[in-house]
């Protein structure tokens, strides 16, 4: 069966989709599903999400094993990996979907918790896929996210036009785990870039640098990169960044914190000399843990200006 989502010209196969986690990231991208014509049951801990999503067209069930008992398909977008493996097990979740249902978890978890996942779903006769995703909220909102996905050829073919009723670009990254890889790879350069943005900043100042001279040869020279030009750390250079609406997120501290702590887990499992991606993990953790608990990641930079004993730009003597 095919149908022309309102948004869309081009017509999709309809699929049977089982949502389960309907929070921040969840319950816009299931009802991203809905507009792409797809016939989605989505479940959640919390009735509120459940009732959001209901409005946007989500079919409630009243389990996660009722969410997924007819799917074509089932999404997970969950906190942990514990809360996907513990879902998929104990929680009943592979035991109530039909035999080769395609399980497809976008939660952002550990390579391994990814490959355990793939795992259980196999030997529980289903198939699987990794495919978290960057773009975060407005993202999901706006069905412009990027899917990194891990698993077989013919299970990411199969969810890839389902996969872009929820986002712009997916790529498959690899066998199972793979797009956990890739996004805990990238997140780790974004971490370490926004801490570098922001050292420079604060030295630029030290030295009688302005933020805006700074953003003017940084952003066209070779330092540039998406801290600085899109999530500009200091008000003023990029207008729509976070730092301009007193750092509220954006991409919160504390879910940077875990994505780098998944690298950090990663980083030493494999024995990496991976100096930088280590003490980001730990600067973002103590962050997230203080001050920047409900701060964009960039705030950050509020941290290192502080403590380095300089006031903040236009508070001069
Ligand atoms: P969230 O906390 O808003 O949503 C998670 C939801 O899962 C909650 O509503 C919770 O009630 C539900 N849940 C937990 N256990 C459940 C269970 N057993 N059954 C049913 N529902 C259950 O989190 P989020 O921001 O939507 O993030 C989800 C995942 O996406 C995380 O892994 C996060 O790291 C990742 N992610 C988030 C962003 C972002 O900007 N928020 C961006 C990229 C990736």
């Amino acid at each position: 069966m095919t149908a022309t989502p309102a948004n869309e010209t081009t017509p999709v196969t309809v699929k049977t989709v089982g949502f389960v986690g309907l929070g921040n990231m969840g319950g816009p991208m299931a009802a991203n599903l809905v507009k792409a014509g797809h016939r989605v049951t989505g479940f959640d801990l919390v009735p509120e999400a459940v009732e959001a999503a209901a409005k946007a067209g989500v079919r409630p069930a009243a389990s996660a094993a009722e969410a997924v008992a007819d799917a074509d398909l089932v999404f997970t977008m969950l906190p942990t990996g514990r809360h996907v493996l513990d879902l998929y097990t104990d929680g009943g979740l592979l035991a109530a979907a039909r035999p080769g249902t395609l399980f497809v978890d976008s939660s952002t978890i550990d390579v391994a918790d990814a490959r355990a996942a793939h795992e259980a779903a196999r030997a529980a006769g289903h198939r699987a896929l990794d495919a978290p995703v960057s773009g975060g909220v407005f993202g999901a909102e706006a069905a412009t996210l990027t899917f990194m996905a891990g698993g077989d050829a013919a299970e990411f073919a199969e969810a890839e036009p389902v996969l872009a009723g929820m986002g712009r670009k997916t790529v498959h990254c690899g066998p199972a785990g793979a797009g956990q890889a890739a996004k805990i790879c990238n997140n780790m350069i974004l971490g370490i870039s926004m801490i570098a943005i922001s050292e420079a900043f604060v030295l630029g100042e030290s030295l009688g640098l302005s933020q805006q001279a700074m953003f003017d040869v940084a952003s066209t020279s070779s330092g540039q990169c998406w801290a600085l030009t899109v999530n500009c750390p200091v008000p003023g250079p990029v207008p729509a960044s976070p730092a301009n609406r007193d750092y509220r997120p954006g991409f919160s501290a504390p879910l940077m914190a875990k994505d780098l702590r998944l690298a950090a887990n990663a980083i030493r499992a494999g024995g990496v000399d991976a100096a930088l991606g280590l003490r980001a993990a730990e600067l973002y953790t103590a962050f997230a843990e203080g001050r920047g608990a409900e701060e964009d990641f960039s705030g950050i930079f509020r941290v290192i200006r502080d403590n380095s004993g300089q006031p903040a730009e236009g508070e001069h003597a």
